[in-house]
């Protein structure tokens, strides 16, 4: 597929207000921290503006024209949810926070079934959306959380994965792209052989969802969670997607109003699928921004999104490989969103702030993946990370930012 042209990115461009201003002055802004929040398009943000001048109520239990008018775009947002990735049935879209609060659901509802002794199998680039809650998990069940390693190039090290899966593992939780190293995980294959183990199995697409055609189905994972603000759609929303069936097996995580049947002062029963996990007035404004995004995404098109971000990714990752001083965290076969890098003699976060004042936007820190900064010996990396709106010349802003940077500490 196609890559989008340099005429048609401006065009995007276009429709992004906050990529034309301007920072510390007169820089024009560099945008490449998509990994840690995507930028919004005027639709996103109008369909935000529209809901509250237009429609505002509560869902679900309103007999007035808003509340009908609001229930119907926000059930329509999560039909456009399971349209999107590919979901078996839209009540298998769990409305969350978004992809945090979508593994700590799995883990604390369906992770009521785990005893001591049973596996989480995890991997060693996960971000701590996808360790720390089968950590709490594990120290309520006397479960044990394992992780995959990586290899030198920071791809999962795929022999130590078969013999990891042991009969003991019932959950395999894995990051369908890092967001700290942009490798991209062969998930399907490792689905698969989770499954014929028996293994259920979880993938985190909070960076698969916004840059790759996404066929839950097709990929056959149990669940899967996402976060709307990194594919172009409001913070505050996300989802977690599985099958009725599997969802229907699983207790309540929180109680409150939308998730009941019926209550007595003793006891409760449950509402159908999905509001039994949505307990609370949802978050109906972000959902129907949320799906204007995707409405968005699917106009440009997944395929030519995906195409487009190899193509810029991986001419900054060569880039970026070239230039003097720059050591490349990974390099992974296959490259999503991000490359991350050391610049020699200049702390991450000194990094960070100097090209800041060029307008480059980048990341610094641990990136939340604090084992993964373990092993790679380092406390913290650089993080350059990219969505179909950026442009070759932006990765050219980043490397004169560099030199900047290196010129300042007296490096070159
Ligand atoms: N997993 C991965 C791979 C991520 O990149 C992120 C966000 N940086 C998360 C989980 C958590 O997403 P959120 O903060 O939107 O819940």
């Amino acid at each position: 597929m196609k890559a989008f042209s340099p005429a048609e990115i401006l065009k995007i461009r276009e429709d992004f207000p906050i990529l034309q201003r301007k920072v510390h002055g007169d820089r024009d802004l560099v945008y490449l921290d998509n990994a840690a929040t995507s930028q919004k398009p005027l639709c996103v943000i109008e369909a935000l503006n529209h809901y509250y001048r237009h429609s505002n109520a509560n869902v679900h239990r309103g007999m007035h024209a808003l509340a009908e008018e609001a229930t119907a775009d926000y059930e329509a947002a999560r039909a456009k949810v399971a349209g999107f990735l590919g979901a078996p049935d839209p009540k298998g879209v769990v409305f969350t926070r978004g992809t945090t609060e979508a593994i700590n659901l799995v883990a604390q509802s369906w992770g009521q079934k785990l005893q001591s002794g049973d596996e989480i199998l995890i991997s060693v680039m996960e971000h701590h959306s996808n360790i720390v809650p089968w950590q709490l998990l594990a120290q309520r069940t006397g479960a044990v959380v394992k992780a995959i390693p990586l290899t030198p190039t920071g791809e999962l090290d795929l022999e130590a994965f078969d013999t990891l899966l042991g009969p003991k593992t019932r959950i395999l939780a894995l990051t369908q792209i890092s967001n700290a190293l942009g490798t991209v995980n062969p998930v399907k294959d490792l689905i698969s052989k989770a499954k014929a183990h028996g293994t259920t199995v979880l993938i985190d697409g909070a960076q698969s969802a916004p840059h790759l055609p996404i066929n839950i189905s097709e990929l056959g994972c149990d669940f899967f969670a996402c976060s709307a603000h990194k594919m172009c759609g409001p913070t505050g929303i996300g989802a977690l997607i599985a099958s009725p069936e599997l969802l229907e097996s699983m207790p309540p995580w929180q109680g409150g109003g939308e998730m009941i049947d019926q209550v007595t002062l003793e006891s409760s029963t449950w509402a159908d699928l999905p509001y039994k996990f949505e307990a609370g007035t949802p978050n109906i404004g972000d959902a129907i921004g949320w799906a204007s995004a995707i409405d968005y995404m699917q106009e440009l098109g997944m395929e030519r999104i995906e195409a487009t971000l190899q193509a810029l990714v991986n001419d900054a990752a060569d880039r970026l490989d070239q230039e003097p001083g720059v050591t490349l965290t990974a390099r992974p076969t296959e490259r999503g969103g991000a490359v991350s890098f050391w610049l020699d003699g200049i702390h991450p976060h000194d990094v960070a702030q100097l090209v800041d004042q060029s307008g480059v936007a980048i990341r610094a820190g641990h990136v939340c993946c604090q084992p993964l900064m373990k092993h790679l010996g380092h406390p913290a990396i650089n993080r350059a990370s990219y969505h179909f709106y950026n442009t070759p010349e932006e990765t050219g802003r980043l490397l004169e930012a560099i030199r900047i940077a290196r010129k300042i500490f007296g490096i070159s």
